[in-house]
This record gives C-alpha cells, sequence and structure tokens, in this order.
C-alpha cells in the first residue's frame, strides 16, 4: 500500500536547497564549475533533484539563466533523455553499485559530447558505490576530460573512500525546517495530515510525499498499540514480531521510533515525567514507567535494527529480541 507513488501535482520550491544551488551558480558564472561535487542529502530531502538541477546548469542551452529548466537540454535531462547525461544508480535488487556500471560511465564520459558541450554523470545513491567501483571512479575523478560534471549522491558520504571525497566540492543539504516540509507537501500533495507522517519518516518531506497519510496514521495507532500492549505485558513480543517483519518494517520501525522519542521527551500519556524519572526497572504493569536508560538503549536498538534491514539479517529475531526487552 504504501510503496505506491502518488503524483506530485506540481514542483513547489524546495528554500532549503536554495544556498547550494547559489553557491553552485556562482561557481559556474565565475567559469570554475568543479569537476565533481558531493552533495550529502538526507534521503527523501532532495538530494537528486539538486544533482539533475546542476547537471542541468551545465547542460543548459536556453537564452535565460542557467538552468532555465525549458530548453531542450534542460527538458530531456529532466525526462533522462539527454545524451550527455548519465544517470547511474542501484539496478534492481542489488544494494550496490558495481563497478560494471562505474567503467560504462567513465567509457561513456571519455567520449566527445553528442551536442558539443559538457558531459555530465549522476551517481545516486553514491554511497552505494562499493570498493572497486569507487576505485574505478577514482581514476576518472582525478584526471576529468574536459567539461565534464559529476554529482555524487549520499546520505552517508563516511561511507566513501576518503581519496573520492577529498576529489569532489562537498554540498551540504541542511534538512528543511518542519515549516518548510509542510509547505512543500501541501503545495506538492494538497492538505492531510503531513504532521504525522514527518513525525514517521523524519524531515523527508520527498519521502513523506510518497505515503498515504491515512494509512501511515493507521499504522503508527496499530503499532503504537502494540508497543504497549507489549510493555504491559498484554502482548506476546514474539507473536507480534512475527507479524510485524512480514508487513512494511521499516516504516513500523520509523513508528517504534517516534513512540520512544515521544516517551522520551515525555509527551505521552501517561508516561508522565516523574515515572519517566524513576531509574528502578519499572512494576509490572506500569508500561509508562520504562525507565530513560532502556529507552535510549531501545532506540539505539531501533535505529541499529533500521539501518541493517538491507542487509541479510533475521528481522523477526532482532525485533523479538527489542521487544523483550521491554517487557
Ligand atoms: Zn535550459
Amino acid at each position: 500500500m504504501t510503496e505506491e507513488k502518488h503524483p506530485v501535482r506540481s514542483a513547489p520550491a524546495q528554500p532549503w536547497l536554495d544556498e547550494a544551488k547559489a553557491a553552485l551558480r556562482k561557481t559556474h558564472a565565475a567559469g570554475r564549475m568543479p569537476h565533481a561535487v558531493l552533495i550529502q542529502a538526507a534521503s527523501g530531502t532532495g538530494g537528486d533533484g539538486l544533482a539533475l538541477w546542476a547537471a542541468q546548469l551545465v547542460l543548459c542551452t536556453g537564452p535565460a539563466s542557467a538552468p532555465c529548466g525549458t530548453c531542450a537540454a534542460c527538458r530531456h535531462a529532466a525526462e533522462s533523455l539527454h545524451p550527455d547525461l548519465t544517470v547511474v544508480g542501484l539496478v534492481e535488487e542489488s544494494q550496490q553499485i558495481r563497478i560494471e556500471q562505474i567503467r560504462e560511465l567513465c567509457a561513456e564520459l571519455a567520449l566527445t559530447s553528442h551536442q558539443g558541450g559538457w558531459k555530465a554523470a549522476i551517481i545516486d545513491p553514491a554511497d552505494t558505490l562499493n570498493r572497486f567501483a569507487a576505485n574505478a571512479l577514482l581514476k576518472t575523478i582525478e584526471e576529468p576530460p574536459p567539461r565534464t560534471f559529476l554529482a555524487l549522491v549520499a546520505a552517508q558520504p563516511s561511507k566513501l573512500p576518503a581519496t573520492l571525497r577529498s576529489r569532489c566540492q562537498r554540498l551540504v543539504v541542511r534538512a528543511p525546517t518542519r515549516a518548510q516540509s509542510l509547505a512543500w507537501l501541501e503545495a506538492a500533495r494538497g492538505p492531510a495530515e503531513w504532521d504525522a507522517v514527518l513525525d514517521v519518516v523524519g524531515e523527508a518531506p520527498l519521502a513523506a510525499a510518497a505515503l498515504d497519510p491515512v494509512a501511515i496514521a493507521k499504522l503508527r495507532g496499530e503499532t503504537w498499540r502494540g508497543l504497549e500492549e507489549v510493555s504491559s505485558g498484554a502482548a506476546d513480543p514474539t507473536a507480534l514480531a512475527e507479524r510485524w517483519s512480514r508487513s512494511e518494517l521499516a516504516l513500523r520501525l520509523a513508528c517504534f521510533e517516534n513512540w520512544l522519542t515521544e516517551r522520551i521527551r515525555g509527551r505521552l500519556a501517561p508516561g508522565s515525567e516523574a515515572a519517566e524519572l524513576r531509574a528502578s526497572a519499572h512494576p509490572p504493569g506500569a508500561e509508562s514507567a520504562i525507565n530513560p536508560r532502556m529507552l535510549f538503549a531501545l532506540l539505539d536498538g531501533v535505529r541499529e535494527l533500521k539501518a541493517a534491514l538491507s542487509t541479510p539479517i533475521n528481522r523477526s529475531f532482532a525485533l523479538e529480541s527489542l521487544l523483550r526487552s521491554m517487557v
């Protein structure tokens, strides 16, 4: 259900990208466009869109200030039809960008531009380049053919080799504020309970836009109820872990994380501050009194599991041990 893409009605402004765009525009106008930029952006905050914008900046042939967004080059780039723009990403079920993909890209970049101008490439998510692929890319980045522009998009640039990182100009995209995210979502998808969706997915409006707010509210309610029941001993952690690991686990973990952070902030009734500050383990039945240290330990556990979802782990078992630690 939540995997469906919901059409974005228009392309509303993304003011949180303005700073990075202004910096790129300035270097481009001064004739000092870097050969490679590393866009550091949390997933769902528009790093991919910024990479495309940067590619359009060098490819644009319009008379207005680049990227105009309306000339044939800008439009073709946006539709992945531009012969001088190559986009490299994850293929099918793969969790890594492979060396063959990078070799192909480097061979393409070594050719003369089809349209006599720049050649551009976008690598996204660049933090999934495996070691061999990153090494293969390094050669091109160290000695780029003239008028070559590469945009690497990564949520976790630290996963890339330092040698590669140091050859790229870093552009850090700050997460949008809640108000910016809400304004963007309302403009893109119309009014809905976006606040609640952002509570679950974090400040990632483009990720939120792909979700159904009603379904998310339902999932969050269901997940929170399950957590209350487990912590009060009313539900069986094994059965719950089994059920959750089979459907919407990533979103459920996000709801779990949200439940914990709300609890840590002392916002959830009936978890009063007094109850949460109690240092001892909670008495049986007093679900609200999981002690703060335990809440933080659980939060770490949930985040670790979220990060490990793409690896071959026993999800149900990992989730069950987290749920058991609440009882
Ligand atoms: Zn243009």
